[in-house]
């Protein structure tokens, strides 16, 4: 299942679903009901993650993620669900011992169980919190398949992976089903003690130049003067700033772009300084460094990149 949500973890929605169906791709994951309509006609299931249920009917490829037994009361009649099982995140899902209560409560109510689910809180993390889950996991499986055959229900599909359960394992276990969002893009999370084939972020941000100037020695660039010229240099500006969802660089130690050189001074809003006179900068091809800089994590730097910049697929 390609996870897609947060337009495609700021690579492009519908850029990202294309290609993924065209790779063939089956199942896509997204955040809202709004991004799984404007790609239900590229695959046979999308499941929302992370909506409230809807109040119309929607297209019958389109499932919600069901994070609680309170959740059950508010789909309509005939909703395709996936049950969120808690497992030990205790972030979403149903504990073990409500299982059977959110089984019958499904039946009851008409909706069209289509999966059981869980999530990991630590699959990326040298320690066996992933072991554990995938054992509790386990024990769900074996008490859902009994309580679907004894009310009578059709068998179902089971996911646990995401990447790095999925890289951390390379096996499906007696799941339908990996969930795989950051490794499609091309990073993985994995402590680099647990061995992980080599993948190649595809994402890479370039900025056009809007003008170049050449500054004194002694003179200073951008809000606040942070950057001063140790002598006479070319500075040209470039067209992405901080609202284009890169983060606020606020002209203190060093952040580097992909060719090395450093941003000088504060970002702007809508534009950055660097050295030379380049036509276009390639601010970044792995947002690994620059996760590390901003103290956050790679996911956070793609998907906040602005859905409104230019995507092209090369
Ligand atoms: C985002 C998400 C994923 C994908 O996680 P990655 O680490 O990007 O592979 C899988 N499952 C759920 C429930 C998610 O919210």
């Amino acid at each position: 299942m390609a996870v897609l949500k947060d337009n495609a973890y700021g690579h492009g929605l519908e850029l990202m679903a294309n290609l993924a169906s065209t790779y063939g791709l089956q199942k896509a994951a997204v955040k809202n009901l709004q991004e799984a309509k404007m790609i239900s006609h590229l695959f046979d299931e999308i499941l929302i993650l992370a909506d409230h249920p809807a109040t119309q009917a929607v297209s019958s490829n389109i499932s919600f993620a069901a994070h609680a037994f309170e959740t059950l009361l508010l789909f309509p009649k005939g909703t395709a669900i996936h049950l969120s099982i808690d497992t030990g995140m205790h972030r979403n899902g149903v504990r073990e011992d409500k299982i059977e209560a959110a089984i019958l409560r499904i039946k009851e109510r008409g909706l069209n169980l289509k999966g059981i689910f869980t999530h990991f809180r630590s699959s990326d993390e040298l320690n066996s919190e992933f072991f554990w889950q995938q054992a509790n996991f386990e024990r769900a499986k074996v008490l859902v398949k009994e309580l679907l055959k004894k009310h009578g229900l059709p068998s179902i599909a089971f996911h646990s992976c995401n990447s790095a359960g999925l890289l951390r394992t390379q096996s499906l276990g007696s799941d339908d089903f990996a969930r795989c969002g950051i490794a499609m893009y091309g990073y993985t999370t994995l402590h680099p003690m647990i061995e992980t084939p080599a993948l190649k972020p595809v994402l890479s941000l370039w900025a056009q130049k809007l003008s170049t100037r050449t500054i004194k020695q002694g003179e200073r660039v951008g809000y606040g003067g942070i950057y001063e010229a140790t002598c006479d240099e070319v500075i040209s500006t470039y067209d992405i700033g901080y609202g284009d969802g890169f983060f606020r660089f606020d002209g203190h130690g060093e952040l580097f772009l992909a060719n090395q050189q450093t941003i000088k001074g504060r970002m702007s809003m809508d534009s950055f300084c660097t050295g030379g006179d380049a036509q276009e900068i390639c601010m970044f091809e792995d947002a690994t460094a620059l996760a590390k800089h901003f103290r956050t994590i790679s996911y956070e730097i793609i998907t906040k990149l602005s859905p409104t910049l230019k995507r092209v697929v090369i």
